[in-house]
């Protein structure tokens, strides 16, 4: 199993889009943007939804339940950052609360041959720093 506390990951930077999950993420809450218009609920953010091209949207908490949609295993190590940790693998979850909004994380606190399409899934939040919390998955019991 990757032990990913010797890891320095890369810092994410909120730009105004994203400032919204990012402050939300560091309460330990995920927030997704809904459209106020059509109630879609989109992720990665967008200025306009991308199902009814409204632009009124806010971000909303959503549960932090859903299942593997995808998943890839990585063996390389292009970030040098990351040679500790391999294999592991980063999967793709649909949430339950939000169908259509793949949302990217790492696979934490099981081996990477755990990672399987359909499989259940909640969210963690990792602290990466006292500004940036990292929103990840673990396998839900
Ligand atoms: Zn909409």
């Amino acid at each position: 199993m990757s032990d990913w506390s010797k890891v320095t990951r890369p810092i994410p930077v909120p730009n105004e889009w994203t400032k919204p999950f990012w402050d939300a993420a560091k309460q330990g809450v995920l927030a997704l943007q809904r459209c106020q218009s059509c109630g879609n609920i989109q992720h990665p953010p967008y200025p306009t939804c991308v199902q009814c091209m409204g632009v009124d949207l806010k971000f909303e908490p959503v549960r932090g339940a859903g299942t593997i949609y995808a998943y890839t295993i990585m063996y390389h190590t292009g970030d040098k950052r990351f040679a500790s940790v391999v294999p592991y693998a980063s999967i793709v979850v649909e949430l339950d609360d939000a169908p259509g909004a793949l949302m990217a994380g790492n696979l934490l606190g099981v081996p990477y041959t755990e990672a399987k399409v359909g499989r259940r899934v909640e969210v963690v939040f990792e602290p990466l720093n006292d500004d940036i919390t990292l929103p990840q998955f673990r396998l839900a019991d």
